[in-house]
């Protein structure tokens, strides 16, 4: 609960959201201490010098961080580390920007969780909000901190993506309208191996709502649909399917979209869709039954969800070179995103995969694989296990240790008329930064053919 009076809140990490953060307690009256154990980036260093923020980098001075009444900790910071364990074991409150920008917001919310699609979904739900006119903010994992927002800006709405490491840090936060896209194993190490543990995260999402407020969720997901036979829930709900009818939420039969909401019929075409593919469908199912929620014009909502630019590194769409397709999925860092990229190629596949594997299991694959991918290219410094798992499922398989390198086996392995995908099913830190780096140099080594 947000104390009355002048108390002293310690920030832990200055980052977006953790300045952020700083800002919005600062001019809600508290005394405020910004601590980083990293260094501070020039650009947020700047930003808590305007704003005449106090703060250290390089250390968390313990008499300072342990005399705080609220500490707001960045989502990078794990519950094992030394300081928050203090704080814990003190009893001191430590909570997320998203939950400390909460007590102050007074704009409705759309909060969106999931194991994958979030910032797809975010995105849409943002551009269609946006469109319809609705004085519309965006923050959580993207854009700009909602703490700072709720601080500077004067919206009606948010659309909020949240990711499990915030809705860990969220007690009395309420969304108005959550969407739960998919729940499958990530992350597992921040949550001692318990898959459980993930999933109760997860369903944070839906935490203090009632019969006023809407469940959005995937009807087909199996670990989804069985945490809900174990809960009982006052909200209400719209799920959303690819392969059953609902009466209320949204469902795809026969090529054509079908969302009910306040028993009003909203359908469209799915060709008529900017994103495709299956998941992509589930993305728009998603968005599309949130705008109806809020009573956006159909035509509105048709036209936003068929003009939609997708986020980079998303199944991008690079450049066609001699009849051959190149598509940037970087952000596919676990298998399950994998899939669904594999899945929705239509073609002969050159499969450009590898990296930091947390754990993957291959054999999901498998069918895809043997289906469509007529060649494989490893990217990454160790590619036993992909190698070990595919050998004898595809005929070929080699090893490049560059975009660049990968990129011209891709050109020489695919003929016309076929396509070479990067969906690396791994995380990117052994060969490059980050997925933005590692998708901006395949499409600068594909520009470059
Ligand atoms: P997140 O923000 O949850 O990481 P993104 O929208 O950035 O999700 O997409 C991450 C990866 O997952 C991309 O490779 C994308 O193609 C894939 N993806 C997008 N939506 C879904 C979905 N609903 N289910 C599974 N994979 C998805």
């Amino acid at each position: 609960m947000k104390p009355f009076g002048t108390k002293n809140i310690v920030v832990l990490g200055a980052g977006e959201s953790g300045v952020g953060a700083a800002i919005l307690a600062k001019k809600e009256g508290w005394n405020v201490f910004v601590s980083d154990f990293g260094t501070i980036k020039d650009s947020f260093k700047q930003e808590l010098t305007d704003y005449q923020l106090e703060w250290e980098e390089g250390k968390h001075t313990e008499e300072r961080v342990l005399a705080a009444q609220m500490v707001v900790k960045s989502p990078g910071i794990p519950d094992k580390a030394p300081i928050i364990q203090k704080l814990k074991e003190k009893g001191i409150a430590v909570i997320s920007e998203i939950e400390f920008g909460g007590y102050y917001n007074k704009a409705k919310t759309i909060c969106i969780t999931g194991t994958n699609g979030k910032t797809t979904t975010t995105m849409l739900t943002y551009h269609i909000l946006k469109k319809a006119g609705i004085n519309v903010g965006l923050a959580g994992n993207v854009g700009k901190s909602f703490a700072k927002q709720v601080a500077e800006d004067n919206y009606d709405w948010y659309v909020l993506e949240l990711s499990s490491f915030q809705l860990d840090g969220m007690f009395e936060f309420k969304a108005d309208i959550a969407i739960l896209l998919n729940i499958t194993p990530d992350h597992l190490d921040r949550y001692d191996y318990q898959f459980q543990n993930y999933i109760n995260s997860k369903f944070r999402i839906i935490q203090n709502m009632n019969e006023q407020d809407w469940f959005i969720y995937n009807n087909d997901d199996e670990i989804i649909e069985k945490e809900l036979k174990s809960r009982v829930l006052a909200i209400e709900k719209a799920p959303f399917s690819l392969t059953k009818e609902l009466p209320q939420g949204g469902f795809i039969k026969d090529k054509q979209i079908t969302i009910t909401t306040n028993k009003k019929q909203f359908t469209m075409s799915i060709h008529e869709l900017a994103l495709k593919g299956k998941h992509n469908a589930q993305n728009s199912l998603a968005s599309g039954i949130a705008a109806r929620i809020l009573e956006i014009r159909k035509e509105t909502v048709r036209e936003s969800l068929s003009d939609f630019v997708n986020v980079e590194h998303r199944l991008e769409f690079v450049a066609k070179v001699h009849g051959i397709e190149f598509i940037n999925d970087s952000k596919a860092t676990n298998v399950n995103s994998t899939w669904f990229a594999l899945e929705s190629m239509d073609k002969p596949t050159v499969w450009i995969v590898g990296g930091v594997d947390k754990g993957n299991d291959y054999s999901e694959l498998m069918e895809l694989v043997k289906n469509n991918v007529k060649a494989i290219v490893c990217l990454g410094v160790d590619n036993a296990k992909i190698i070990e798992a595919f050998t004898g499922v595809v005929d070929t398989i080699v090893e490049a240790k560059s975009a660049m390198e990968a990129v011209a086996y891709g050109y020489r392995l695919a003929k016309k008329d076929e396509t070479v995908l990067l969906s690396p099913a791994c995380a990117s830190f052994d060969l490059f930064e980050n997925y933005e780096q590692r998708g901006n140099l395949f499409k600068e080594a594909v520009r470059a053919l």
